[in-house]
């Protein structure tokens, strides 16, 4: 490889976008998260319960295994098992959801802005039957912006005629999407 090429690919490499996003390293074994401050020490995440009173149960949540209700215009419900639900997992990085489908539902699509499911996704269950999925995100609080709701229900309303020619649509059309979000 000649020299040219050597640094052609060098600045390929270093000038490529791409989505990446997850909570920075743990700094200890556990903090367990507290809501009131305290007597707690802060160091990522949100404050942690003093060690000496944190037990098992900061650890452990049940639920998991229960279908969620699905019965919702997009026919689908999802469990979060993240710090807020589960204070032991804060700064460990990592959280679980559990969704449940109806026949034909869908988790619509969405985005984390703290997790690597960064980039926009969703699912569909294409069956006449019921459906599950668990998955684990890398942040112990992922986030989750739904695209059709941040765009169409935005508060202040985004105007439109913007929202028309971004999306190539009726001016009616849009602001019939937008009474529905
Ligand atoms: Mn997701």
């Amino acid at each position: 490889m000649g020299i040219r090429s050597f640094f052609s690919l060098f600045l390929l490499s270093v000038t490529i976008p791409y989505a990446m996003a997850s909570d920075p390293s743990p700094l200890q074994d556990f903090c367990v998260a507290v809501n009131n401050p305290a007597n707690a020490l802060f160091v990522n995440g949100k404050f942690c319960k003093d060690p000496k009173l944190v037990t098992a149960d900061d650890f452990f949540k049940s639920g998991f295994d229960k279908a969620g209700n699905t019965t919702n215009r997009i026919g689908s419900s999802v469990t979060a098992f993240n710090v807020d639900t589960l204070p032991g997992l804060n700064t460990l990085g990592i959280s679980l959801v559990r969704i449940d489908y109806a026949p034909f539902g869908q988790n619509p699509p969405h985005t984390h802005p703290r997790a690597t499911e960064g980039l926009i996704h969703f699912q569909f269950n294409p069956t006449r039957s019921k459906a599950v999925a668990f998955a684990a995100l890398s942040s112990q609080n992922p986030g989750v912006i739904t695209i059709a709701n941040s765009v169409f229900g935005s508060k202040p309303a985004i105007d439109p005629i913007v929202l028309s020619k971004a999306f190539q649509l009726d001016v009616n059309v849009v602001k019939n999407l937008q009474t529905k979000f």
